[in-house]
C-alpha cells in the first residue's frame, strides 16, 4: 500500500508534488472509514483550500509528480479516487474552466471593440 518514497500514515499515502520552489510539497491522500481526505503542506492547502497539487495529483496528472518512482502510488490513489465523485467533480471542474476561459476571451474581444467604436466613433442609426 505505501511507496519506496511516500512516507505511510496509517491508511494512506504520501506523495510528493512539484512546487514552484525547489522544495517538493507532500499531499496525503488518507483512507479512513470508507472516506478518503485529501491534503496538502503548501501554503493553500495550511488553510484547508483546494490547490493546483491536490487537482493535478487527484486528476492523475503524473506531470506533477516529484518523483517518477511514485508513479504506482498515483496509480493506487486513482483506483481510490475513482471510486469515489471526486473523478465527476474534477470532470465538472474542467468543463467550467474551459467555459471560464472562453468567457474572459469574449469578454476582452468585447471590451476592444467597444473601446475602439467609442474611440473612432460609429454611425447612428436613423
Ligand atoms: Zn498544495
Amino acid at each position: 500500500m505505501f511507496g519506496s518514497n511516500g512516507k505511510a500514515k496509517m491508511d494512506g499515502i504520501n506523495i510528493l508534488a512539484k512546487s514552484s520552489s525547489n522544495e517538493p510539497h507532500t499531499v496525503y491522500f488518507g483512507t479512513n472509514k470508507g472516506k478518503i481526505v485529501i491534503s496538502c503542506d503548501c501554503q493553500a492547502g495550511i488553510h484547508r483550500q483546494l490547490c493546483k497539487h491536490k487537482i493535478a495529483l487527484a486528476a492523475g496528472d503524473k506531470a506533477m509528480l516529484y518523483d517518477v518512482a511514485q508513479e504506482n502510488d498515483l496509480t493506487t490513489i486513482l483506483s481510490w479516487i475513482k471510486k469515489t465523485k471526486i473523478s465527476d467533480l474534477l470532470a465538472e471542474l474542467n468543463v467550467a474552466l474551459h467555459a471560464e476561459t472562453e468567457a474572459k476571451e469574449r469578454v476582452s474581444k468585447l471590451k476592444k471593440k467597444i473601446g475602439n467604436v467609442m474611440n473612432e466613433g460609429m454611425a447612428i442609426s436613423e
